[in-house]
């Protein structure tokens, strides 16, 4: 509660995926960086990086889910898997 993540998006700074205005501090503007986390094709070395490290947080996350709350985990997963397209 009262602990929401929150992005920046600098309207001076042009995304180095797509090349519009508004980047995130990941050098994203915010339809990359969803596009990133879906595992869409990304197209600059910026993109495929973030695309890498989103893949990865996700997988520590996981693991470290398995490990708290074995049963929630499991759950948790399968609606992931199941919103994948
Ligand atoms: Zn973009």
């Amino acid at each position: 509660m009262g602990n929401v993540p929150t992005i920046t998006v600098n309207m001076d700074e042009k995304c180095k995926e797509c090349g519009k205005g508004g980047a995130t501090p990941s050098g994203l503007c915010l339809v990359c960086v969803v596009k990133a986390m879906k595992g869409k094709l990304m197209k600059t070395p910026t993109g495929r990086g973030f695309a890498a490290k989103w893949e990865a947080a996700q997988k520590r996350a996981v693991k470290e889910a398995k490990r708290q709350h074995p049963k929630a985990a499991l759950t948790a997963i399968s609606l992931f898997a199941g919103g994948k397209p």
